[in-house]
């Protein structure tokens, strides 16, 4: 990391001044990426048109792979960041994504926000550097991945922490506005669907056989009484029971739904582990109490939700950058929000990662009334610039 800050550099400051000047056409790429349809698993033609607007901003060795993510690399080889914005969107192939602007400026269309503004601005911050290359002290990779969405369960970055292993030492996503909101936390997330099954039968004729809902009931305090963390924060909630038949049959099956979340993964695993035990010892208790003559109860435990997560410590390198960076072009960012986004896998994984905005303002994500407004958006690729800069080491042209 270099001392100086970037942004007091003369050159630097020429590209911060250019990203202003070049923001109407940042947000006419915004729109054209937006108005590609990319739901999750179907990102092959946004990727194409951003592959061809990442090399007319000056990045090379862009390669798209086999799932349609981009990357590209600026500066030496020897690389050290990775840089890139979500190409998928929630909508699906039929949504409508034309986008309209309205009297006051505010642009208006399905993915607006999310995250056709992280691709842009990842674009804008991207042609800076590309003019700025040549004092780099190590190379960044930069681009967009796929299956950030729901549906694709963060297998877009899962798949480059792979393929690009050792070439990457921290990753940034551009993920949504807000450029003073950094996400430095992102909850580590378990679901289970538990499924319990037993013989059933009549409630005064069979009276005493072994019931499902008695089985899941025990289960169910059972995981509530368990003692979560509050630091790093953890929960697990039972949201959901469903089962029986009426209130004169025993109950031959019911099913509960499980949440389990922390802000470190090996806390969730602990927890998840935890629960399987308090599910099994519930199902042996009802077992040993009542009667087996006609069956016992048995369980299945199916996983609905399994994303890894972390938090990135307070005094790493990537934070600083990104505090330093987003501070010198005057907005207040600070660290320690949370929330899941692609910053999650490589935090999972000890790697230093965050996720920031990238300018504006927005609201109704993941609706069709979904909005961005552009008030100072110029701010995103800024603050994104320097956070390169800062962490990549820049080093001023000698003259
Ligand atoms: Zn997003």
């Amino acid at each position: 990391m270099t001392e100086t800050n970037p942004a007091a550099l003369p050159e630097v400051a020429t590209e911060l001044t250019a990203i202003a000047q070049r923001e109407p056409q940042t947000l006419a790429q915004q729109i054209a990426l937006s108005e590609i349809p990319a739901p999750s698993f179907a990102e092959g033609p946004r990727a194409q048109e951003f592959a061809r607007l990442l090399a007319a901003a000056g990045v090379h060795d862009i390669e798209i792979d086999a799932s349609h993510n981009v990357i590209g690399r600026l500066g030496p080889a020897d690389t050290k960041l990775l840089l890139t914005g979500h190409l998928d969107t929630v909508f699906d192939q039929d949504t409508d994504v034309h986008v309209t602007t309205d009297e006051a400026g505010v642009l208006h269309g399905a993915g607006i926000c999310d995250d056709a503004r992280g691709l842009a601005a990842v674009l804008s911050a991207a042609k800076s550097l590309a003019a700025l290359e040549d004092g780099l002290e190590t190379g960044i990779l930069i681009g967009a991945n796929v299956l950030e969405e729901g549906k694709g369960n963060l297998g877009g970055i899962t798949g480059l922490l792979d393929t690009l292993a050792g070439r990457f030492e921290a990753f940034i996503t551009v993920d949504g506005a807000n450029p003073e909101r950094i996400v430095t936390i992102g909850p580590a997330c378990h679901s289970f669907l538990v499924t319990f099954t037993g013989p059933g039968g009549h409630a005064y004729g069979d009276a005493g056989r072994v019931s499902a809902v008695h089985a899941a009931g025990r289960a169910t305090v059972a995981v509530a009484d368990l003692e979560v963390a509050a630091v790093p924060k953890t929960i697990v909630n039972v949201g959901a029971i469903r089962g029986g038949v009426t209130e004169t049959s025993i109950a031959y099956q019911c099913t509960v739904e499980i949440d389990m979340r922390s802000d470190e993964q090996p806390v969730l695993d602990d927890l998840v582990a935890r629960v399987r035990q308090a599910i099994e010892a519930a199902v042996a208790v009802e077992n040993d109490r009542a009667d087996t003559s006609a069956g016992e109860i048995t369980y299945e435990i199916a996983t609905t939700c399994d994303i890894p997560g972390g938090t990135l410590p307070e005094d790493a390198e990537l934070g600083r950058a990104a505090l330093a960076g987003y501070g010198a072009v005057g907005l207040e960012p600070y660290l320690g929000a949370a929330a899941t986004t692609d910053a999650n896998v490589p935090l999972s994984r000890g790697i230093p990662a965050l996720c920031v905005g990238g300018g504006g303002a927005a609201g109704n994500n993941h609706s069709t009334n979904e909005y961005f407004d552009p008030t100072d958006s110029h701010l995103g690729p800024q603050g994104i610039l320097l956070t390169a800069l800062s962490f990549a080491g820049y080093r001023a042209e000698t003259v």
